[in-house]
């Protein structure tokens, strides 16, 4: 049975944590305060003051007014808010004084502007972003509640009931991994093999980096990491932790919204698995910067790679895991090429391509599935449902596509954001990982290891030859030699 952390126990092993040995106060400074980022707005806030606690409502409200008067060929406001309670030394570096303070910053800079209750027009002057100009539409849905507008809470909410809420998506996402866990990651033999931990252990530290940090599937995630060598034991340990954790992190909804299940009760899971899939890949944009230590498992390459090996080892849909593998394996949708980033400081745009490359492969799925129905129930209009099968339809994104049917990347991968990432406010949180030691690094330590003996050797040949010449030219012995001759 795992052991149960509780109390001080759940301190001490939180000192055994990868990274616990990080001094956060002399070697980081939050990313969000760094001039390579888009136009931003941070909150500096002490949980306890009665002045953030009436604040937070206002400050939530005003992001989603700037977030939906923003238009698309403007950038995107984000919001952050840092607890003064948590990063403190962060607070002191920044000469906080006063609670709540409002930092604006402008793109690509990190000098401040401090707003005090600003306004959504004073920010979007602040911070250099031209917003739409408040119409009828919003103040409408202000003073009626309108489900557009209103807070659900942080994974915010949708406008179309056809449409999945990204509430709707995050449940079926939550669904989809605990169902995996409890009957995918043991189901082929019982106990599992070196590469299967490996690979799970990866799957696991991916979520935990990748996904937002404000959603509940942590509390789950967490306690498998404190217990990985436990859970990758016996399913039995497995089980008991997805069982604790279960009606925490799905709640008293056990099944996948309408839009998954299709009406059909324990239906979903792999449009559960989809949904926290694309939630993984934008996470690694929106996530990347906020890891510290194992910067070589922090790259597009390595979480697609982490994704494949999923699926090859965990995931049960025998023809799914052909055509995902077949397709990986083939640098399918020129991943090859487009997960390629240098070790240093890779452009911002590179971390949106496996975001992208999932969009196309899930399209691709689509397109694949669409067909096989259609011609087991022949379909006379295939052309029609294939178009329907590229997602996002024209109905819900019509920007999603230019004039003559081309897809609007840009447009698109807000779309993507805007299904699979929570709106509003983000808690500003840091997350850290320990480096593996992988094969890469035992290689590379040979290599380095052989160019030292072989500098060593050739440097001790030079040394003796020096010598021995200076032996030769101070005793005359040379003559000996020429004797010879
Ligand atoms: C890795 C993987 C591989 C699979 N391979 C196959 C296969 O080879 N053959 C097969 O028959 N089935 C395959 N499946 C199952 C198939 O893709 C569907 O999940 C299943 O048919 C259920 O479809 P659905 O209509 O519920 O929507 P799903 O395709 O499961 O999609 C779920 C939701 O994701 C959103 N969505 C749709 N397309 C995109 C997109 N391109 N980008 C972002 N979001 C999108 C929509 O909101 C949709 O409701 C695979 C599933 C997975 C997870």
């Amino acid at each position: 049975m795992p052991p149960d952390y509780s109390g001080d126990e759940r301190k001490e092993s939180s000192k055994r944590q990868p990274g616990a040995e990080y001094d956060e106060e002399r070697h980081i400074k939050p990313y969000i305060l760094k001039p390579e980022n888009g136009p931003r707005v941070v909150q500096f806030y002490s949980p306890w003051s009665g002045h953030c606690q009436s604040y937070k409502a206002k400050y939530i409200d005003v992001a989603k007014e700037i977030n939906l008067r923003t238009p698309l060929d403007q950038p995107e406001i984000t919001f952050h808010a840092i607890s003064c309670s948590v990063y403190h030394w962060v607070c002191v570096q920044n000469k906080i004084k006063g609670f709540p303070t409002i930092f604006a910053l402008k793109a690509n800079s990190a000098e401040p502007q401090i707003l005090k209750d600003p306004s959504a027009d004073e920010i979007a002057h602040a911070v250099g972003v031209k917003l739409k100009p408040l119409d009828q539409d919003y103040t409408r849905s202000q003073k009626t509640g309108d489900d557009t507008f209103r807070p659900v809470d942080i994974l915010g909410a949708s406008i179309d009931g056809l449409v999945r809420t990204r509430e709707a998506v995050y449940i079926d996402a939550a669904l989809s991994f605990t169902h995996a866990l409890k009957t995918e990651i043991y189901s082929r033999q019982g106990y599992l093999d070196s590469s299967q931990r490996e690979t799970f252990s990866d799957w696991i530290d991916l979520l935990y980096w990748a996904l937002p940090p404000t959603w509940i599937l942590h509390t789950l995630i967490n306690d498998i990491r404190n217990n990985m060598d436990s859970v990758m034991l016996s399913e039995e340990n497995l089980l008991y932790l997805v069982n604790k954790h279960n009606e925490v992190v799905n709640g008293k909804q056990q099944n996948w919204s309408p839009q998954c299940s299709k009406g059909t009760y324990g239906q979903g899971y792999p449009c559960g698995l989809w949904s926290l899939f694309h939630i993984v890949s934008i996470g690694v944009i929106e996530r990347h910067r906020a890891v510290l230590g194992a910067k070589d498992q922090i790259s597009t390459e390595f979480a697609a790679q982490t994704m494949r090996n999923y699926v090859e080892h965990f995931f049960g849909c025998e023809s799914c895991r052909k055509y995902f593998l077949d397709m990986y394996d083939n640098c399918g949708f020129n991943h090859c090429q487009r997960f390629k980033q240098p070790k240093k400081l890779p452009p911002p745009e590179s971390w949106n391509q496996f975001a992208l490359w999932l969009w196309e492969v899930h399209n691709d799925v689509n397109k694949k599935v669409i067909e096989a129905e259609s011609s087991r129930e022949r379909v006379a209009s295939l052309k029609q449902k294939l178009q329907q099968a590229a997602w996002p339809t024209t109905d819900v994104c019509p920007e999603c596509k230019d004039k003559r049917g081309k897809w609007n990347i840009d447009v698109v991968l807000r779309h993507l954001k805007k299904q699979y990432w929570p709106g509003g406010v983000q808690n500003f949180r840091y997350v850290v990982l320990k480096k593996k030691e992988s094969k890469n690094d035992e290689k590379a330590w040979r290599g380095e290891l052989l160019e030292n003996t072989f500098f060593v050797l050739v440097s001790v040949g030079i040394i003796i030859w020096c010598t021995k010449k200076q032996y030769v030219s101070f005793t005359g012995q040379h003559k000996k030699y020429e004797d010879f001759v």
